[in-house]
């Protein structure tokens, strides 16, 4: 049986289980145990710390696993990165004391940096020529400037709000990451089958992210012009109404654009618009 290591909590462990959810694979979640058999599709889930994702399955123990690029670039281990998973979206970058003067990556020349990246960023440093003293830390790495630890940081940043409540001013964002589905290198066939069916599940929810469904009523008269603004996966559906100069029309639009393409379509004529969520798009 496929087993697949997922976050035991923290910030990647509702999505990762609303994820599996949503793809068909549910777990009882009244007594949730270390290893869990999912109800409806043969794999089973093990609960681990994000940081032990990587190792366990690089060697092998689950073959699948859900977890930060970052970890996955940070521990160096052997896995396959089969899928990004669009969520859980961060970056780790560089930061500096605001009232110092950036002039490049050589400000950072003889530095000290506090970090839990340690490899991410000896080997960013290698790449551009950068002689710094990196120094290891685990827990709040956002205070070591002002506790006179480090000169400058290196972590994971997603609103950058930490980074100003610390005084600390954002300067190169070294690696992008968000939650990616690995894998143990060289799976069996009937692993990689099993998995390659969880892929493109996953890439099925994944597309309905972001994503809504819009109903409305339109004159006839306003058809083309209406195509023209919606941009369908092949073209809209068109519904005719009771009413023979009226027609309805159904079709998903990007929740950016939402706003964009209600305004138009009000605009030549467009009634009883409707905008209802969508759980995903099977291609
Ligand atoms: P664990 O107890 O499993 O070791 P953790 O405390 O190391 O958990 P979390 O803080 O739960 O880790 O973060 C898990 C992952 O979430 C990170 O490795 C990263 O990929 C992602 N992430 C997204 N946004 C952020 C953020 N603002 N800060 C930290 N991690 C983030
Ligand atoms: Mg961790």
């Amino acid at each position: 049986m496929l087993r697949i290591a997922v976050q035991t909590k923290g910030r990647l462990n509702e999505q990762s289980l609303e994820l599996l959810r949503e793809a068909g694979v549910t777990i009882k979640e009244e007594k949730r145990k270390f290893l869990m058999r999912a109800s409806d599709f043969p794999v089973e889930i093990l609960f681990l710390r994000d940081d032990d994702i990587p190792q366990t399955v690089a060697m092998g123990a689950a073959d699948l696993g859900i977890v930060g690029y970052n970890e996955v670039a940070e521990r160096g281990y052997e896995v396959d990165v089969l899928q990004k998973l669009g969520f859980g979206g961060c970056r780790i970058s560089l930061a500096i004391p605001k009232n110092d003067e950036y002039t490049g990556v050589e400000y950072f020349n003889g530095k000290r940096i506090a970090t839990s990246y340690p490899n991410v960023l000896k080997r960013f440093f290698g790449e551009k020529g950068v002689e710094a003293s990196v120094h290891t830390i685990t827990g709040s790495v956002e205070i070591a400037p002002a506790a006179g630890l480090a000169d400058a940081i290196f972590d994971i940043v997603s609103s950058g709000g930490t980074l100003i409540t610390n005084g600390l001013v954002e300067v190169e964002q070294v690696l992008q990451s968000e939650a990616v589905l690995i894998g143990t290198p060289g799976l069996s066939d009937e692993k990689m089958a099993v998995a390659r069916q969880l892929m493109s599940r996953f890439e099925s929810v994944q597309k309905g992210y972001g994503k809504k469904y819009l109903v409305l009523n339109l004159p006839v008269a306003a058809l083309d012009e209406a195509v023209k603004i919606l941009p369908a996966m092949r073209s809209p559906t068109v519904i005719p109404l009771a009413q023979s100069e009226w027609c309805s029309l159904q079709t998903v639009v990007d929740e950016t654009e939402l706003w964009t393409i209600i305004e138009k379509l009000k605009a030549i004529g467009a009634e009883g618009i409707l905008v209802l969520p969508l759980e995903k798009i099977v291609l």
